[in-house]
């Protein structure tokens, strides 16, 4: 039998040992799901023995952290502009730099419909949905287990979003105020040298933008503007060293008024422009 402080100690070793980089956090966080306690609690309670069967329980999913199974995919849950989302292995974990593109579509999309393209776990069109009073709220993917996730996601924040199953704009009627996306962008030949968290444990459809990561892009401003109004938004993340490949992409495609934003960590991370 071992106190919760000495479990806590032993996890984090442990991790650190097999190469996890915030060891610490990530016992931490496992703590939490496992027992159920706050760090208040922990205090109160680090020189109790623990029970038997939640210290088995905690051991079980510490050692699958240390197969670099990703946290989020271990507790099933991360958090994006302060929302709870589920995650499975059959959609990207919401990413914090993502939140930089939801920012800049909230400033413009009161009242406005929006249709999210490669929608995964739904994060972007919920949270737009849930802070941004759009008049309508599509969210599109072509892999049928992502849009469950979506789904579930949709009814746990309790609106009102249809998702639709379709390869890009292939299934899309009709237009929109704004379209956005956060779509696959990495380059074919660099996944392998992604951290195995991301290379082995998230969906490579979701990763794989093609030779130069740049397909999706091209085929979402080409498609895109047959389905946005005139003066229509359209919102892209991008990776850091895209800006200006995505820019001449949308300006090849017609689009004006582009702008680069950047992340929390000055990286270029986000291109807009609208329809001419
Ligand atoms: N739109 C989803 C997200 O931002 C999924 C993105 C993707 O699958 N490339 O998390």
């Amino acid at each position: 039998m071992s106190t919760l402080r000495e479990i806590l100690r032993t996890a984090e070793n442990y991790l650190k040992q097999h190469a996890i980089a915030d060891a610490d956090v990530d016992a931490w966080y496992l703590l939490v799901h496992v027992f159920g306690i706050n760090r208040a609690e922990f205090y109160l309670h680090r020189e109790e023995e623990a029970s038997k069967i939640q210290e088995e329980a905690y051991w079980t999913l510490v050692e699958q952290r240390a197969k670099h199974i990703p946290l989020q995919l271990i507790t099933g849950t991360q958090e994006f502009m302060g929302l709870e989302f589920a995650v499975t292995s059959d959609v990207l974990i919401p990413r914090q730099d993502t939140e930089v593109l939801v920012e800049g579509v909230l400033k413009v999309c009161s009242q406005k419909s929006v249709l999210d393209m490669c929608t995964g776990s739904g994060c972007i069109i919920i949270s737009l949905s849930k802070y941004g009073n759009l008049s309508k709220a599509v969210g599109v993917d072509l892999s049928e287990k992502a849009l469950k996730v979506a789904e579930i996601n949709a009814v746990k924040h309790n609106l009102n979003i249809e998702f639709i199953k379709s390869n890009l704009f292939e299934k899309i009627e009709g237009v929109y105020d704004i379209v956005v996306s956060n779509p696959p962008y990495i380059p074919s030949g660099e996944i392998q040298s992604l951290m195995p968290e991301v290379r082995d444990h998230e969906p490579i459809m979701a990763l794989d933008g093609d030779l130069d990561g740049l397909a999706f892009y091209r085929k979402i401003a080409k498609e895109g503007k047959d389905h946005l109004i005139k003066n229509g938004y359209i919102f892209l993340e991008i990776g850091c060293n895209q800006a200006q490949d995505v820019k001449e992409i949308l300006q090849k495609e017609g689009f004006c008024d582009i702008k680069i934003k950047k992340d929390l960590s000055g990286l270029d991370r986000v291109v807009s422009g609208r329809r001419f």
